[in-house]
């Protein structure tokens, strides 16, 4: 009998790339894979299946899974030759739907391949590779009739206090840099009734905090009670009702779909936490249009305003991409201007770089290199400034954290607990594990341009050596 006839255990390690929408979907990867005896792994070190959950939207993407499937192949050739059985070596996620045989061809070692609707199918793909008439390799990037929510097996590990729900996938919109429209399909949204019984579940599972996904999340138009279509608003009323659950968020968002009844939830729901990422991507309308983003920068300024008159506390971060093709530098200083106005408390910026297979690679008139640099340094240090301005208004302020995790190991956050703020600032707090569930009181004593630090006041945990460090997101 061989090692692997003998093994009902077998390591699962996955490493995950992008947004939160691949974190959820590694998760529950894994809760698919445990029926079959897989469990998670920290390293590819004696796995029996390695996974690589891969992101398109950053520059260089397939290379850098080229470059990781390179460096796992020993790992998966040592596990083989001492358990005599078949490592799955498996590429998922958004690359592998958009270049699935590129990535056999060039690595032809890759045992499976599968994109972000498939995962359900999972155990068929395994049996598939390690059954009695093995197959050399399988793909599956299909995207099929059948829902892969109305497949996957319950929740089988908890996510912890701060969880994640994956309410809404793909996206109609079709901005002319963006590959998600081709890689994640068509807009698609979960049944109400579905997604609270999951929040449920996380909530009896120790979540306090919930944070809905979707690639296009205020888009969401699910089956709501009595045959009628929920949107985002009718769905985060619903949710705030369920005792136990202290904390809503939700990502990411299109200003085109921030309609006054979500802004209008804002203002109702003491749940739903005061800060929201909407990407604006530029402050020009010429280059908005170009970018097929299907809404104004004084749209956006009107949405804002509501908001902040809805939820004054509101903290605001957004997406801009610097360097568009055709962005003159007058249609910068309107993204700058943009910015001013709106004061971000964080925003992610990057230079445009062009994704094979959309219409924004086959543009004209690209902006050179050095104009894209010099440019997005100027951004900035705008955005640090506001960042830094921000974190200065909580000196003195006591704000509740909710402390989820343990600090990793070999990361210099090693032996803190971490947490976030409402505003989704991240927090450290050296030691005291008992409150990782919790939600609890710091107290601001310093602020840094991307950090603060306190002390917690709760009076059950007052402690004068529990200093916090809470940094920006
Ligand atoms: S709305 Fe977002 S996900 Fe959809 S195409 Fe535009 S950038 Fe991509």
């Amino acid at each position: 009998m061989t090692h692997s006839a003998q093994k009902t255990q077998k390591n699962l390690y996955i490493k995950t790339w992008g947004c939160q929408m691949n974190v959820y979907d590694s998760h529950r990867i894994s809760d698919v894979l445990k029926p079959l005896g897989y469990t998670l792994s920290d390293t590819p070190e004696n796995a029996d299946m390695i996974v690589l959950n891969t992101c398109h939207i950053r520059e260089k993407a397939t290379e850098k899974v080229f470059s990781e499937l390179g460096r796992l192949k020993p790992y998966k050739e040592e596990q083989q030759k001492k358990t005599e059985s078949r490592v799955l070596l498996a590429v998922a996620g958004c690359v592998a739907q958009a270049e699935g045989n590129i990535i056999t061809e060039r690595a032809p070692y890759v045992d499976l391949v599968f994109g972000p609707q498939t995962y359900h199918r999972l155990p068929e793909m395994v049996s598939r590779l390690t059954g009695e008439r093995r197959k050399k390799r399988v793909i599956d990037t299909d995207f099929p009739v059948e829902s892969k929510f109305d497949s996957l097996p319950e929740e089988q590990n908890s996510q912890g206090a701060a969880a994640f729900l994956s309410i809404q996938e793909g996206c109609d919109k079709f901005c002319t840099f963006c590959v998600v429209p081709y890689t994640r399909g068509a807009e698609y949204s979960r049944s109400l009734q579905s997604i609270v019984d999951e929040a449920h579940k996380l909530v009896d599972q120790g979540a306090k905090e919930i944070n809905l996904l979707g690639q296009n999340v205020n888009a969401y138009h699910g089956e709501g009670l009595n045959g009628s279509t929920a949107n985002l608003p009718d769905l985060l009323y619903a949710l705030s009702k369920i005792e136990g659950l202290e904390r809503l968020r939700y990502t990411t968002s299109h200003p085109r779909d921030m309609d006054d009844l979500l802004i209008q939830a804002h203002g109702d729901l003491e749940k739903l936490m005061p800060f929201l990422h909407l990407p604006i991507q530029s402050g020009s309308d010429k280059i908005l249009d170009a970018m097929n983003r299907k809404h104004t920068s004084d749209h956006y300024r009107e949405s804002i305003q509501k908001l902040r008159k809805a939820r004054p506390d509101i903290a605001m971060s957004s997406d801009i991409i610097v360097g568009f093709p055709g962005e003159t530098d007058e249609d910068f200083e309107e993204t700058m201007q943009l910015v001013r106005d709106i004061d971000f408390a964080s925003c992610y910026s990057f230079k445009y770089s062009a994704r094979p297979g959309t219409p924004a690679a086959a543009m004209q008139n690209l902006v050179r290199e050095d104009v894209k640099t010099e440019r997005l340094t100027r951004l900035q240090e705008l955005i640090s400034e506001q960042q830094y301005t921000y974190n200065k208004t909580f000196m003195g302020k006591t704000i509740p954290i909710l402390f989820d995790r343990k600090g990793k190991e070999g990361s210099k956050s090693a032996g803190f607990i971490q947490g976030r703020s409402p505003y989704n600032h991240a927090i450290h707090v050296k030691g005291q594990d008992r409150l990782i569930g919790q939600i609890v009181d710091v107290h601001i004593t310093q602020t840094r341009p991307s950090s603060l630090s306190g002390d917690i006041v709760t009076s059950e945990y007052e402690s004068s050596d529990l200093k916090t460090v809470v940094g920006q997101n």
